[in-house]
């Protein structure tokens, strides 16, 4: 069976042509009242221009897959998935917990499959790719064979979609809360009920690059389950993680447990107060940490959470020890690199501090940034000393 055909414009060839993988409502031809699925993208003169995925309602209209014109079914998905697991095989070797399949990252427009030990989680974030969930289910069960296979589609962003909330098991056991192993620590993961998907797989390169530098005191903003903390433990004297989800903290317990540290402690409180505080009492640490939610989730909100940054990154700069390390973070796609690096400059100055990058990094690499996709690249990771 051939896919529909939806027409689009000129301008969404051009967009095509310069290699980003969505075109716009706004950029697909009106009388296109196609059914969510896989289509046939074609131009004005009725030329093949690749498949995609249609979305029915969502700005984002079509969601590239192919250039290819053979047909898109099973077949072709489980390509697009072992591919992505054999680059896995390369870049999260010896990981317990990673990205198995990261969208458009793969290929595999609005699918993430996040692997925890034998347990699998998924979300199909657009009406194209929702419709191939049962294909993508079977896929998974026959070439990885997981204990449990959940789905995790309570995102925001399926609204925009116009598809519901759900979570549950889609195949095998209803597992939960899974254990897994990260960087040599015992790390406690809740994937019914957990943030995202459970865990933070984006920062697990980012954590291993922190514990480098670890020693003395060490201070985790933003901790959630308690990711670079438990990290840091094994390094340094003292390790404190602040988060404001009381759930979160009790997992981070629990992994606390599990390893045996002694030198970890937990606090609920906002880190804007938190930093504040510790800075009046003049507490020092020899490290820390901001690994603060997106601030900025849309374009307009990107002054505000520069102000936001440079707070945090202010206060943190102000209870380091001379010879101290900041490891600072923005998973705003709408803040720059560059933005990150200004707004921590400025804080700099502010706090009288001299400051050298040691390492710019960014999301693990089991998190693919496409060339032609600026979107893809959303995690930032700078690890700043303090001379
Ligand atoms: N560093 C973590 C991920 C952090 S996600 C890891 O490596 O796994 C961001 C966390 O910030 C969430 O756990 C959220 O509960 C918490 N949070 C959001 N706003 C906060 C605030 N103002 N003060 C403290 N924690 C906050």
């Amino acid at each position: 069976m051939t896919a529909p055909s939806v027409t689009i414009t000129s301008r969404g060839v051009e967009r095509l042509a310069s290699g980003h993988v969505w075109i716009y409502r706004s950029d697909v031809a009106p009388s296109a009242g196609a059914e969510p699925g896989v289509v046939r993208m074609v131009d004005s003169k009725n030329c093949f221009c690749g498949q995609a995925l249609y979305s029915a309602q969502s700005q984002i209209a079509l969601r590239f897959l192919t250039r290819e014109a053979r047909p898109f079914d099973a077949a072709f998905l489980a390509e697009r998935i072992l591919a992505a697991a054999r680059f896995r095989r390369q870049v999260a070797a010896g990981a317990q917990a990673f990205r198995l399949v990261a969208a458009e990252g793969d290929l595999l427009p609005s699918l993430i499959v996040d692997r925890y030990g034998d347990c699998l989680v998924i979300q199909t974030l657009s009406q194209g790719m929702d419709r191939l969930k049962s294909t993508v289910v079977e896929v998974l069960q026959k070439e990885l064979a997981p204990r449990s296979i959940l789905e995790r589609n309570d995102a925001a962003v399926r609204a925009l979609e116009g598809l519901p909330e759900q979570t549950g098991v889609l195949a095998g056991e209803d597992a939960s809360e899974v254990v897994v192993e990260e960087n040599g620590v015992k790390m406690c993961f809740d994937l019914r009920y957990g943030q995202k998907t459970g865990g933070y797989l984006d920062q697990r390169e980012n954590r291993a690059a922190a514990a480098n530098y670890a020693r003395g005191r060490a201070l985790d903003c933003f901790t959630y389950t308690g990711g670079f903390a438990l990290t840091l433990a094994p390094h340094c004297e003292s390790v404190l993680g602040i988060d404001s989800s009381a759930d979160a903290l009790k997992q981070a317990q629990r992994s606390r447990e599990l390893n045996g540290f002694r030198n970890l402690e937990w606090k609920e409180a906002n880190c804007f107060d938190f930093l504040k505080a510790a800075d009046q009492e003049k507490q020092r640490f020899d490290m820390v940490v901001i690994d603060p939610p997106a601030f900025a989730r849309q374009k307009s909100s990107h002054d505000s959470a520069l102000r936001g940054y440079k707070e945090l990154n202010l206060r943190a700069l102000k209870i380091l020890n001379p010879g101290g390390y900041l490891v600072t973070c923005s998973c705003s796609f709408h803040v720059s690199e560059a933005d990150l690096l200004e707004v921590v400059a400025e804080a700099a100055l502010d706090a009288h501090r001299t400051v050298a990058v040691v390492e710019r990094r960014t999301q693990s690499r089991d998190h693919p940034i496409l060339l032609t996709v600026p979107e893809t690249h959303y995690l930032k990771c700078l690890i700043l000393r303090v001379l």
